[in-house]
């Protein structure tokens, strides 16, 4: 087998990996392209309707799927039940795998990172970008700021499966620089159906970038933490970053994470350590 074969194999295999990871179960093997530039919604809609059964739903080892079968247009709905609504997900998490709407994070990208968790949970935490680790696995929070995001998930009594964990753009942007406005605003549809289909009952953004960006501000996450915002309805409290509170940064910090997460748990009626 030649390099250039190896290597697109390679990242043939990592691409359906992520898919995995951000729960999509299955994909046609030559859909009709999609137009994600244009006409996200309607693509997500049809989505939809795949989930209430109106199309067949191959597996992802299944190839026997007539080109163009999947994709055809359906009438719009909303998707009302957990079942539905996850497999709303997972056809959302495919869109978002190929898309190119920030060129230079597309084209420098090893692959999207969606979200990680299952709809229906109480709590989703909302990050900023995926860095060099979440790149590489294709899962949010994977890194040494995952590991401290998992330890205050313990802490609040809780497991990593029992939230959702996503970030404002899918696409690491290169250097770790944070991201761009017109890149958060490419990718601002997603989140927000990301956010409908999940629909949790609270939101934790972590971090300025986060916060600023969910809540359309420009305070400082000093001025956003220790009280609850709304986004579209759903109560949200704002706290640092975790990769803010590693040893090299601000670990001192802490303690307002905690009091943070404290109030948040109060809110939500779970025991409060
Ligand atoms: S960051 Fe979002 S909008 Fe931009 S290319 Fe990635 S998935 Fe698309």
């Amino acid at each position: 087998m030649d390099n250039d074969r190896k290597r697109l194999l390679g990242q043939a295999r990592q691409h359906v990996d992520s898919l995995r990871l951000a729960g999509v179960e299955w994909m046609p093997v030559a859909p009709r392209p999609i137009d994600l530039t244009s006409r996200p919604n309607e693509d997500i809609a049809a989505g939809a309707a795949i989930a209430r059964g109106e199309h067949a739903k191959p597996s992802l080892g299944n190839t026997a799927i007539p080109e163009g079968e999947l994709f055809d247009t359906v009438e719009a709905a909303e998707p009302a039940n957990l079942e539905e609504r996850r497999t709303a997900l997972s056809v959302l998490a495919h869109a978002v795998a190929g898309c190119t709407r920030c060129k230079e994070l597309a084209a420098t990208r090893t692959q999207t990172v969606f979200g990680v968790g299952k709809p229906g949970v109480d709590l989703c935490f909302v990050g900023e970008a995926p860095g060099a680790d979440e790149d590489a696995q294709g899962e949010p929070f994977v890194g040494a700021a995952g590991q401290l995001l998992n330890k205050i998930i313990a802490a609040c009594g809780m497991k990593r499966e029992d939230v959702y964990i996503c970030n404002i753009i899918k696409c690491r942007p290169p250097g770790n620089r944070a991201p761009l406005a017109d890149e958060a605003g490419n990718c601002r549809e997603y989140l927000e159906k990301q956010i409908e289909l999940v629909r949790p009952r609270f939101l934790c953004a972590l971090g300025s970038t986060a916060a600023q960006n969910l809540l359309g501000t420009t305070q400082s996450i000093g001025k956003l933490r220790g009280r609850f915002h709304s986004f579209k309805g759903i109560p949200t409290i704002c706290t640092y970053h975790p990769a803010y509170l590693l040893p090299h940064r601000s670990p001192d910090k802490k303690k307002d994470v905690w009091e943070d997460m404290k109030m948040l748990l109060s809110r939500m009626g779970r025991p409060v350590g």
